[in-house]
């Protein structure tokens, strides 16, 4: 299956048009569904059919539409929003991935604020995809004024994704700082449970550098006390997570072997999204673990009000790790 990323409609046009596409579903993340209309308009005017804008929840690259393709016989995938994410479902199509990104007017206040960060020490700088313009612009311009080296601070930079754990524990061991670039406390959060560094949301729509510490140290607290609970739990429920990139069969199989090792009862339970309403059915169990998206067991666990763990938190509790490894 080949996979590509392209910087704008008409070039995945360009594409689907020269390898002869005859039927595509279009997809995006929620709040980006709505572009899909245009992007449909542009995509049938060069005469290859929509079969399906893809209407369900997506969350990520890694939530692609399977179902939609099998059951109307696509021959392609267009994803607007992301760039790729490792599948662990092939879908048997090539899928062609837009990324969208932001054009924001940039706070002076927060270029200052990266000028500081670069000029005290070695920042650690992650942004969402949809930021890289405003990552550029403003590093360009916080070098400037912190009169650092552009180049050598942009080693210290990535892109980043909200389960990206590899990357932020691979900068973050060689920062003083981590710097996050974006909006919101999702990335920020991510980077600061998994970095152990002081981390600096840069929220470019409210203007304002949001310190993390306060909301790390209270997740931490949370997480630790939901693996805890694991620990106590008789009979669990190890969900297989039935997304395109999320799906881990071998990884749900291994952890209830090594659950049931530990003299729990666990059953094996598919789901497409984990939500609070999905588990309230589900009332034979004391806790569960989920072996998809990371981030369902840091920022969503007080909706559940039982533990659903993440794989490395259960590593935790299977004695594997020491808390302080996964959130140094
Ligand atoms: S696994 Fe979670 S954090 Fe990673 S891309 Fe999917 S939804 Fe986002």
């Amino acid at each position: 299956m080949k996979t590509a990323v392209f910087e704008s409609f008409n070039d995945v046009v360009r594409e689907l048009r020269s390898r002869r596409f005859r039927r595509v579903v279009l997809q995006a993340p929620d709040g980006m569904r709505n572009r899909l209309v245009r992007l449909s308009r542009v995509v049938q005017e060069a005469g290859v059919e929509v079969v399906a804008i893809d209407g369900d929840r997506c969350f990520g690259a890694c939530d692609l539409p399977i179902c939609a393709v099998r059951f109307l016989g696509a021959d392609a995938v267009v994803h607007l929003g992301h760039t790729p994410y490792p599948l662990r479902v092939e879908l048997g199509i090539p899928v062609y991935y837009i990324p969208c990104y932001d054009r924001v007017s940039i706070p002076r206040a927060l270029v200052r604020r990266l000028a500081d960060e670069l000029a005290s020490g070695r920042p650690a700088i992650f942004y969402p995809i949809q930021y890289y313009p405003a990552f550029r612009e403003m590093l360009r311009e916080a070098c400037r004024e912190a009169e650092v080296d552009e180049e050598q601070a942009g080693e210290m930079a990535s892109v980043l994704i909200g389960c990206d754990s590899a990357t932020v524990r691979r900068l973050g061991r060689h920062a003083d700082s981590v710097i996050v670039i974006g909006s919101g406390l999702f990335h920020g959060l991510g980077a600061a449970v998994w970095s152990g560094r002081r981390t600096i949301v840069l929220d470019l729509y409210r203007g304002e550098a949001v310190d993390v510490e306060r909301e790390r140290r209270r997740v931490l607290a949370i997480i630790a006390e939901r693996i805890e609970r694991f620990s106590q739990a008789k009979r669990v429920g190890v969900i297989a997570i039935l997304k395109s990139g999320q799906f881990n069969l071998e990884a749900a199989l291994s952890v209830k072997g090594e659950a049931e090792r530990m003299g729990k009862e666990a059953h094996l339970i598919t789901m497409t999204d984990v939500t609070p309403e999905k588990l309230d059915y589900l009332l034979d169990f004391e806790a569960f673990v989920q072996t998809g998206c990371p981030r369902i067991s840091i920022d969503d666990l007080e909706s559940f009000s039982r533990p659903v763990i993440n794989l490395e938190q259960f590593q935790i509790s299977a004695g594997r790790m020491r808390f302080e490894d996964v959130y140094p």
